[in-house]
């Protein structure tokens, strides 16, 4: 059985659970009725499930190879692609004014998380110009915009995000890739960078590459970083693509997954670019684009849980072990359904929070509410993390329920798994995200995560006359997680980092909880619905207990053993 797009759950998580009629409340996506919504997310689902997703083994089975210095794709990926370009699926929430269809990012979201399912190797590509486009709208001079931006919105042109290099990753103000000004108003770019997805790419017509380096009067770290439109081919006096730019791709890493998604080396050797924002301003503007791709890398986990738990449920209905129920079929053992149930109610609690995230993504640039940019600020970091190790860890379940076949190459399984891992690598590594969780994002002292947690509550207490069984586990969740909250914010930064991971999984616990709560009393309380959050509610959110546990340890036990002792074999 092919990928099926979730379509009816997307709809129901818009229509029911994140509150997708505050949006239309507002004047800039007052248009963004429930026919259009539907149809769009049908008609994208069409294009995933028929055109995108036949292509995926063989970006895994082919990989994309470096020739005469140009990257060649995977066998299908020029014609799926082109079939996402002409449709106009690149970037749906991209601004009218410059050729976009100005659609919500919640829209956008869910369009991700099913191409992600069909292929994540060719999803990196428009996820990557997602990214660029809002970077350029947002920071760009005039010009910039209206040469660029047309083309990336129609998917003619691609671009790529280019912060690391071999000792600068995490830290990402350490770079040395210099800027020198030229004298017509253009810089001069020199320098490696490494990693860069889509490096280069055969079925565009230009790459165009945003560039973090460096001027010669740059402060050291983050603040001295300025941003560069550095695009493969210089565009001529028409905008089209002329002579080459001083760039090139050294090689393509080989890795354990996405092997669809050229990983290139890229070396810039005096290449002309143009200054996108200010002098020194660089982080700023890079922080739009990595914001709006954390939401996209969040989208790719959950939409690897779906794929994965698409196949397993699949496979369990056809392998026959023993007699049980009858059939024989493993899907009757308990330990199966076990590993099925995870999977369902893990992959909607994610796809819950990432949806919670973009709505409040749209309604901060609808109405300028800061309440609304805060809750998008602190949601970020949660629905990165959260949503790609639920990807891994559903995608790992997905292995084991195909038993020895989830190790053999041909059901897939495996390639879910190892595609899907990078995704808690990249945009930021998980831990990175949890660190900003609770440093960054606490900076309000917890004012943002309270005001989400009185909400978890307050639904809670509407629940408690239809299923008292299910709210009050929610209410008291959260009353625990208010708590270890207040006891973070008090703590010294070290201990706080040493909590983080335990704390932003305890918080997804919590959310994914309250959104399965509003799951099953939209359902009215009777229904598939219910019992999976039943499910989650009475296995899977328990674990939150554990984590605030390990939260409130702190720091000293990390480093009790010194390092000869952790060495020691
Ligand atoms: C397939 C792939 C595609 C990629 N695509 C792109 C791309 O298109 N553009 C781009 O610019 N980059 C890209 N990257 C790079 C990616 O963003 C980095 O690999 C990532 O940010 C981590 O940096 P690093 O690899 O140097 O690891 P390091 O920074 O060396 O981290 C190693 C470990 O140390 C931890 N660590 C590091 N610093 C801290 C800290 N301050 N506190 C606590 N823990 C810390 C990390 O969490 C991690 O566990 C890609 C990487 C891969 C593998």
């Amino acid at each position: 059985m092919p990928f099926k797009a979730p379509l009816s759950d997307f709809q129901f998580l818009l229509e029911n659970i994140v509150g997708l009629d505050q949006l239309r409340a507002t004047e800039l996506f007052a248009e963004t009725d429930r026919d259009m919504t539907e149809a769009i997310l049908s008609e994208a689902g069409k294009l995933c499930a028929e055109v995108i997703a036949p292509g995926n083994r063989a970006g895994d089975e082919h990989h994309s190879v470096l020739e005469n210095g140009r990257v060649r794709a995977a066998p299908g990926f020029a014609e799926a692609y082109r079939a996402i370009a002409e449709g106009g699926w690149v970037c749906v929430s991209a601004p009218v004014e410059h050729g976009g269809m100005g659609l919500p990012v919640a829209l956008q979201t869910a369009i991700n998380d099913m191409m992600s399912s069909a292929n994540l190797s060719l999803q990196l590509n428009p996820l990557l110009s997602q990214g660029q486009i809002e970077a350029l709208a947002a920071h760009a001079s005039d010009e910039l915009k209206a040469l660029y931006l047309p083309k990336l919105i129609s998917g003619e042109w691609s671009g790529t995000m280019n912060l690391t290099e071999s000792g600068a990753g995490s830290d990402v103000g350490a770079l040395a890739t210099k800027a020198e000004r030229n004298a017509d108003g253009t810089y001069a770019i020199t320098g490696q960078k490494i990693y860069i997805t889509w490096g280069d790419c055969d079925f565009v017509g230009n790459v165009c590459h945003l560039v973090l380096a460096r001027l010669p009067n740059g402060k050291p770290g983050t603040k001295g970083i300025s941003l560069f439109m550095v695009p493969r081919d210089l565009p001529d006096e028409n905008g089209a693509p002329g002579v080459a730019n001083a760039l090139k791709v050294v090689s393509i890493e080989h890795k354990l997954g996405i092997h669809g998604s050229p990983t290139c080396v890229m070396e810039f050797d005096g290449a002309k670019g143009w200054l996108v924002g200010e002098e020194h301003g660089g982080m700023a503007a890079m922080f739009t684009m990595m914001n709006n791709a954390r939401l996209g890398v969040a989208a790719q986990g959950i939409g690897i849980a779906e794929a994965a738990t698409q196949k397993a449920i699949e496979y369990a209905l056809e392998r026959k072990q023993g007699r049980v129920g009858g059939t024989g079929m493993i899907i009757e053992y308990p330990d199966v359904r076990r590993m099925l149930m995870t999977m369902k109610a893990e992959t909607f609690a994610a796809r819950a929070i990432a949806l919670a995230n973009a709505v409040a993504i749209d309604m901060s640039h609808a109405t300028g509410d800061e309440e609304w940019t805060a809750r998008a600020a602190l949601l970020t970091p949660i629905s990165k993390a959260h949503g790609t190790d639920t990807g891994h860890e559903v995608a790992q379940i997905g292995v084991q329920v195909h038993g020895g076949m989830g190790f053999i190459e041909e059901t897939g399984a495996a390639q879910f798994a190892r595609d899907v891992r990078v995704t808690q690598i990249y945009e930021g590594t998980n831990g990175i995200q949890a660190m900003d969780l609770v440093a960054r994002k606490m900076m309000d002292g917890g004012a943002a995560a309270y005001a989400l947690l009185d909400e978890v509550e307050a639904f809670a207490e509407t629940a408690r006359g239809t299923l008292p069984e299910l709210a009050k586990p929610v209410f008291n969740a959260a009353e625990n997680f208010r708590e270890a909250t207040e006891w973070l914010v008090e703590q010294e930064m070290q201990d706080r980092f040493a909590g983080c991971v335990a704390y932003l999984r305890a918080f997804a616990r919590v959310l994914g909880a309250h959104y399965h709560l509003m799951a099953a009393m939209a359902e009215g309380g009777a229904g598939p619905r219910t019992k999976l959050a039943r499910f989650f509610i009475k296995r899977i959110l328990p674990e939150h207990e554990s984590l605030i546990a390990q939260l409130r340890d702190g720091a000293e036990g990390l480093y009790a053993m010194s390092v000869e002792e952790l060495e020691a074999v």
